[in-house]
This record gives C-alpha cells, sequence and structure tokens, in this order.
C-alpha cells in the first residue's frame, strides 16, 4: 500500500510542479520534467519486471530447475494437445488461466491440476490496458479470476500473472487482499509475435538454472510452433541436466478436484 500511496504523491507533486513551471514561462524544463516522468511512469507500469509498483519473483529455486509456464488458456483444441505432450514427457508446467476462458472450459483446468500441473490466475477477461483499469474493475478482474478457477477444479489459486505483465498502481495491495502472488517470468519466448519453431526452441534453450520461460496455450493463430519444437526442447534440456518443476507448490493450494459447476456464476 505504501508504494501505491507513493505512486500517486509522485503523480500528484509532479503535476503540481508542471503547472507552477508553466504557469512562470519556464516552456523548456517544463518539456524536460514532462518527458522524464512520462518515461518513468511507462516504466513502472509496463516493464514486466519492474520490482517497484508490486514485488514479483521472476524465478524459481533449486539448482538445475526451470519452469514452463503457460498464458491464455484454457484452448479447446490446443490445451488439450499440450497437456497430452506434457503427460508423454513426463513434464509438470503451470497455467496462468483466463477466468472467462475456464467457465466455457472448466472440464480443460480440472484435467490440468488433476495431472499434477499448477493453474493460476491470470485475471478474469484479459483486459489489454489492465494497467488503467478502474480499482472497482481490477478488484474484480483479480477476484472473479481466482473464482473461476476454483469453480473448475476446486483450487483456488495462490499465484496471479497480469496480461502481458502489466502493472497497476494499486495491484499490490490488492493481490495482498486476495492471497496471491505476482509471478513473472526471466525468458520471453515472444510466441505471440513468431510462429517460427526454430526462433522459439532457441530461445527456450537459453535457460539457464532457474529461468521461468512464458509461452502461451492460447493464441489467435493457434500454437502449432511451440507444439511442434517443445518435446525436442524438453529432451534438450534434459540433456543439460535440467529439470522441470511448478512455478509454485501445489501443497498449499488444497483443492478438491470436485468442481463447483453447479454453484451460481456471477
Ligand atoms: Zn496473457
Amino acid at each position: 500500500m505504501a508504494r501505491s500511496v507513493s505512486f500517486f504523491s509522485f503523480i500528484f507533486l509532479i503535476s503540481a510542479l508542471l503547472a507552477l513551471l508553466y504557469r512562470f514561462g519556464f516552456s523548456r524544463l517544463f518539456s524536460v520534467v514532462l518527458s522524464a516522468t512520462t518515461l518513468i511512469i511507462i516504466y513502472l507500469l509496463f516493464h514486466p519486471r519492474n520490482q517497484w509498483l508490486v514485488a514479483n519473483r521472476s524465478r524459481v529455486s533449486g539448482a538445475g530447475c526451470v519452469a514452463l509456464t503457460f498464458d491464455d488458456g484454457p484452448d479447446p483444441v490446443d490445451t488439450p494437445r499440450l497437456l497430452d505432450l506434457l503427460r508423454e514427457k513426463g513434464v509438470k508446467a503451470t497455467f496462468f488461466i483466463v477466468g472467462k476462458r475456464a467457465e466455457r472450459h472448466p472440464e480443460i483446468v480440472r484435467r490440468a491440476w488433476a495431472e499434477g500441473h499448477l493453474v493460476a490466475n491470470h485475471t478474469w477477461s484479459h483486459y489489454s490496458l489492465f494497467c488503467f483499469l478502474t480499482p472497482r474493475r481490477l478488484r474484480a478482474e483479480i477476484e472473479r479470476g481466482t473464482e473461476s478457477v476454483r469453480r473448475s477444479c476446486g483450487v483456488r489459486p495462490r499465484l496471479f500473472r497480469s496480461p502481458v505483465g502489466l502493472r497497476h498502481p494499486l495491484l499490490a495491495p490488492y493481490l495482498e487482499d486476495a492471497g496471491l502472488e505476482y509471478i513473472s517470468w526471466t525468458i520471453r519466448t515472444r510466441d505471440t509475435l513468431t510462429s517460427n519453431s526454430s526462433v522459439l526452441a532457441r530461445r527456450m534453450l537459453k535457460a539457464v538454472s532457474g529461468d521461468i520461460i512464458l509461452l502461451h496455450d492460447h493464441l489467435p493463430g493457434g500454437t502449432d510452433a511451440m507444439l511442434d519444437v517443445l518435446p525436442h526442447v524438453i529432451d534438450e534440456l534434459r540433456e543439460r541436466g535440467f529439470q522441470f518443476v511448478l512455478a509454485g507448490p501445489r501443497e498449499d493450494a488444497g483443492g478438491t478436484l470436485q468442481p463447483a459447476a453447479c454453484e451460481y456464476a456471477p
């Protein structure tokens, strides 16, 4: 909460300073302060790994461990294909789930949890201007995301990741209220921008101990490139001595595997 207050105080003081500079005709200084402030705000809201507005974890512990994380699902076609692949390879991964997609495909979320993966909150609707949400809508995005996963598989998620890693000035206190830990990444494969399998493989194979790798199991153009190359990447990383771990513990998540589909969905 202290950081949220500092952020808003910073905006207020800078605005007052800019008004004074403008009022007294310091136009060059006005431009410099305005540009610097804009850059600082862009960094705080848009840089996925900045620690200032919300403390976030971008690594896993344990020597030789890496974590595969998949955002934006469940997808009715690609997520089951991915789950088949992971089962075949004996790899456990972490799924950052979009709440309203989970409402449509709860059986896929249930399957992911049942097969030993971790399910996490990736907001309710994946709103692309996440950093500009009103406080009320921000809270709803977090709470409905959690509730949707819980209704799907009986597990209350403990991890959270925002759309595109965007920050919001009120994210830290709201996540604390919701009992969620913010998780970012160290390797961004940019699978949203390329469908070239070898480029994806090269990016994943840069992994070093502790890396969290960001991938997607739902993309507008499909995830064929990732699904094609993932078996090879898994084999190669294993050969180098890596083991695949979840981005957080499953033990404290509890969970019943009982869907709560009969409950009222708001
Ligand atoms: Zn996303």
